[in-house]
């Protein structure tokens, strides 16, 4: 090492993530400095309560820029570009350590008040059989049998309970899978 080089730093971050800022009810935050979510009030994450990893929202692309134009060699540093990923939905789960996100445990909070307050119309074992299916089809992003599975189950649920079920179902998918399932 030379005399000079060890002044500069190199710092190259090409392919590192950056986390996504997300309140505990999925409201996305424009503020990255949000503590609490304007909107709800709720506490805003940005990374995974169980393991510390972050909530990916996008990966950096960096830029070498040069210090001296006529001698690329002085290398000093990189200029990061902060690229999100394509069709960014909030995940349920920590692609680190597999636990649930807070609002995935508040959603399955709310899901089994709502099914047991439909007791008159669903009785316990289709209860718990609904519950398994949305829990598989959560964990497959609503993909391949697990959503025909939870179509089927979905199917022996009366008109009147139905609509009850769907309400909170679409806090945490798409509305094309709505559609599917009612
Ligand atoms: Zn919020
Ligand atoms: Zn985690």
């Amino acid at each position: 090492m030379s005399e000079n080089e060890d002044h500069y730093e190199i710092i190259d971050n090409t392919g590192q993530s950056y986390p996504a800022y997300i309140c505990e009810n999925t409201h996305e935050q424009n503020d990255v400095n949000n503590k609490y979510c304007p909107t709800c009030g709720e506490k805003v994450l940005s990374c995974c309560p169980s393991c510390s990893s972050i909530i990916k929202r996008g990966h950096i692309e960096s830029e070498p820029m040069f210090l001296n134009p006529y001698d690329p060699e002085e290398l000093t540093c990189f200029e990061d570009h902060k690229m999100p990923f394509d069709n960014f939905e909030i995940p349920n789960y920590c692609s680190e350590c597999g636990k649930p996100y807070p609002w995935t445990e508040k959603f399955f909070k709310d899901y089994k008040t709502i099914l047991e307050l439909q007791s008159e119309e669903i009785d316990k074992e289709l209860q718990d059989k609904i519950f398994k299916a949305t829990e598989e089809a959560l964990k497959n992003k609503f993909k391949g049998p697990s959503l025909t599975i939870l179509r089927l189950t979905l199917g022996r649920v009366s008109s009147t309970a139905k609509p009850f079920l769907m309400d909170v179902l679409s806090g945490v998918t798409v509305s094309k899978i709505i559609d599917i399932l009612k």
